[in-house]
């Protein structure tokens, strides 16, 4: 599943060739995607690409007046190619611009691509971004805003992660590792980590995510293959999948164990 790296390597490399390029065609060859995609998209046919940007997962190209707001669901990607390139099964939608054409490819349909009216400051009323906290890059996302989003929470502090309201784009994988290195027991609950921790955990979020984007980054030398099936950039994992190793850090045998239907993994020497 895309997340928040994958996302963002992706809006780097549509920015990256078709900021300031004309729209010349927008073809709709699949509508049915978890949300149908209404014909309003087509507005932004002849208008130039001002600007590509990134809200949680979700990426937002500007065409001036019209936005259009894409979600990646589970297996969604975005491919840059020349003209003329055969069309591959899935690919729903392509943009054609002047030097290349951007196609948009989703073998199980629950990505979106969506029309917004691009009035100035939209994207604060817009409802899809109206829930989501934080960017973890952003400077609202402190280590004092994550400890007060902790306060009075009795859920989990992983599921405080995971649930976007404190700080979006921690997915699951990233969660353990951030978990992980600021040595926090993922099912501890989110209100009682001490001030401290929630330090810690600020600076673990902040370095995983940013790592993963360097990795995603270098993994693409050129932005001809922008694929969200490239998986999580082989980040390097402290605990992610290695259930019944032996920790890095302490020599302990990690553990799984699900959580709210996800696989949890954590060393039960080193993480409190
Ligand atoms: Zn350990």
């Amino acid at each position: 599943m895309p997340e928040l790296p994958e996302v963002e390597i992706t809006k780097r490399g549509v920015a990256q060739h078709f900021e300031g390029q004309r729209l010349l065609k927008c073809t709709v060859r699949e509508p049915r995607l978890r949300w149908p995609v209404q014909n309003t998209v087509l507005l932004c046919e002849g208008q130039v690409l001002v600007r590509v940007a990134r809200r949680s997962k979700y990426m937002v190209m500007e065409f001036g007046p019209h936005a259009l707001v894409v979600h990646l669901g589970m297996s969604g990607s975005m491919r840059i190619v020349e003209h003329g390139t055969a069309w591959e099964k899935h690919d729903h939608i392509e943009w054609q611009f002047d030097n290349k054409l951007l196609r948009y490819n989703d073998p199980r349909r629950f990505g979106s691509v969506e029309y917004a009216q691009a009035l100035p400051g939209w994207q604060q009323t817009y409802p899809r971004f109206g829930r989501l906290g934080p960017e973890p890059f952003d400077p609202q996302f402190t280590p004092a805003a994550l400890f007060e989003a902790t306060r009075g929470k009795k859920v989990s502090i992983k599921a405080l992660l995971l649930g976007g309201e404190a700080v979006v784009g921690v997915g699951n994988i990233y969660a353990c590792e951030a978990l992980f290195r600021s040595r926090i027991r993922p099912g501890k609950a989110a209100g009682r980590i001490s001030r401290l921790q929630a330090h810690a955990l600020h600076a673990a979020v902040v370095a995983v995510l940013g790592e993963a984007i360097e990795r995603g980054g270098s993994t693409l030398r050129n932005f001809q293959a922008i694929d969200g099936e490239l998986g999580h950039f082989q980040l390097h994992c402290d605990v992610y999948g290695r259930e019944g190793q032996r920790c890095h850090r302490c020599g302990a045998v990690v553990k799984r164990r699900v959580m709210n239907q996800r696989s949890t993994f954590y060393c039960p020497g080193c993480q409190l």
